[in-house]
């Protein structure tokens, strides 16, 4: 089923799947883009809104999400495994975002500028077209939320494809929107795998914008496939290698439940992960000790069952890349401490996993797993450890835990990260820019289409004395 121009309708090839699509969308496609094209026209229903009606649409799309919360949670966790605790936070961070975007909608403001010439000259910042929003399987609802509110604030019209693993949200997403009055033809969402549907929607010439969160594999395809075809804008949020570091000063009751909870939190797949945890020498036995303890008692299970901490990886295929790469960080001579199995035969489950003793060199140190695995390396100075933190590909998430704010400032100034976490991780802010440096991505999330490019990195101090579950 796909929703296009405010209609379910079927796909035009009459193929169905059981949210794995083996659709060729690219006819879909056209005519998604062929919708949004309509409703970006500036005789449109929607071109003639006012910038603060737009934000009123966005409130009521708000109040929808809140209305619906049990309903998208439930779906969000049988599609996706995450556990329905995170998801009913989820849809929190999704309400806060959305009425965020509606607050912008009304001040997407230009310059006036003094000419040389009688009169003045200005700038009037336009939404960029028809774009293109292509979602990974992690996130669903948060990630549909940060892409499609900031779009419709800045006055875009879009076509969404959801993950091929995880079509449901965008589908009961784009029912509110619909419900909340946005006119016909703005959103849509066409379902599909990436080499068709996917691939069409980069290459249409009439999308202006790709905006697109997922492996840095397909990232590259992406921007090539923009340059190729029509100079399209490209947004790219990618994967990551998130260094964390564990001063000797930290307060070790803190830092290690939020290094855990960084690393095995929706089972690891999550982009910002801090699988790389640095521990300085002075208590780096202490905190494996501690680390493996806390790993033990993490409870595994469905993730509709209250209590559970961590449920299945999304399917099998996922679930045997990280057993090999568990196997790989033992063949390469890392310490297994606790975990590394799956548990029973029906569901997808891992162990939460603790490897010790790893270092720089070892796959598990250098590729995104995307699974419950905490890698611990061992550092002396803060020195080291930035040019230790920064020796990789990605630049998408940082963390530090120390008293010190000497060490913290420095730190967050140096790694190269789009996010950078003090005393705290995997916090999100609505109102933060999110994205990365290096093949991390291009652009930042959050930011409106109108905008350009920035390179820039948010820090987020926390507290040392208090835990913020990140469930
Ligand atoms: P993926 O790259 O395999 O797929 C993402 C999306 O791209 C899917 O919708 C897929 O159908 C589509 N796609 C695949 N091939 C395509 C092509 N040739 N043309 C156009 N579209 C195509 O990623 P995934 O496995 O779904 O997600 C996991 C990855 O996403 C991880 O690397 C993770 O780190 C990353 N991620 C990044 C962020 C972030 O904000 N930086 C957030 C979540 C996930």
């Amino acid at each position: 089923m796909l929703f296009i121009d405010n209609e379910w309708v079927d796909a035009e090839s009459g193929k169905t799947f059981e949210t794995v699509s083996p659709i060729d969308g690219k006819a879909d496609v056209e005519k998604a883009v062929a919708a949004a094209r309509r409703a970006f026209h500036r005789k449109s229903e929607w071109r003639q809104l006012t910038a603060s009606a737009r934000g009123r649409l966005l409130h009521r799309f708000a109040d929808l999400i809140e209305r619906d919360g049990e309903y998208l949670s439930t779906l969000e966790t049988t599609d996706n495994g995450m556990l329905y605790a995170m998801c009913r936070h989820m849809i929190h961070g999704a309400v806060s975002t959305v009425r965020y975007a509606a607050g912008l909608a009304d001040k997407v403001h230009g310059d006036t500028i003094p000419s040389d010439f009688e009169g003045f000259t200005y700038t009037l910042r336009q939404p960029v077209g028809v774009c293109g929003l292509i979602l990974p399987w992690n996130g669903p609802i948060g990630l549909f939320v940060n892409k499609v509110a900031t779009a419709l604030a800045a006055g875009c019209t879009m076509v969404v494809k959801p993950a091929e693993q995880t079509p449901l949200t965008a589908l009961a997403l784009a029912a509110l929107l619909a419900e909340a009055g946005v006119p016909r033809g703005v959103v849509n969402v066409v379902n599909g795998y990436g080499p068709t549907a996917g691939a069409a929607l980069t290459h249409h010439p009439h999308v202006a914008k790709v905006s697109f969160t997922g492996s840095l594999e397909v990232g590259k395809i992406i921007q090539q496939a923009a340059g190729a075809s029509n100079l399209k804008r490209v947004t790219l949020e990618l994967g990551g290698k998130s260094p964390l570091v564990i001063c000797d000063d930290a307060d070790l009751n803190v830092a290690v439940p939020y290094a855990a909870e960084g690393v095995f939190t929706l089972q690891g797949q999550v982009c910002v992960a801090a699988s790389r945890l640095f521990v300085q020498s002075k208590i780096y036995d202490e905190f494996v000790k501690r680390a493996v303890e806390y790993a033990k008692k993490r409870k595994v299970g469905n993730p509709f069952t209250e209590g559970n901490q961590n449920g299945p990886q999304v399917d099998e295929e996922m679930m045997n890349k990280v057993l090999g790469y568990i196997e790989k960080g033992k063949a390469e001579g890392a310490k297994l401490l606790t975990g590394g199995q799956r548990i029973g035969t029906t569901g997808y489950y891992l162990e939460p996993t603790v490897f010790a003793d790893v270092t720089d060199d070892m796959t598990i140190a250098k590729e995104e797993i995307f699974g419950p695995v905490q890698s611990i390396l061992k550092f002396e100075t803060l020195d080291e450890v930035i040019d230790r933190a920064n020796d990789t590909n990605y630049g998408l998430a940082a963390g530090i835990f120390t008293n010190n704010v000497q060490t913290a400032l420095q730190f967050s100034n140096l790694v190269e990260a789009g996010t950078v976490w003090v005393n705290n991780y995997f916090t999100f802010e609505p109102r933060i820019p999110f994205g990365g440096f290096k093949d991390s991505g291009i652009g930042r999330e959050k930011e409106l289409s109108v905008k350009g490019y920035q390179r820039h990195t948010s820090t987020h101090v926390g507290k040392m004395s208090c835990l913020n579950s990140p469930t």
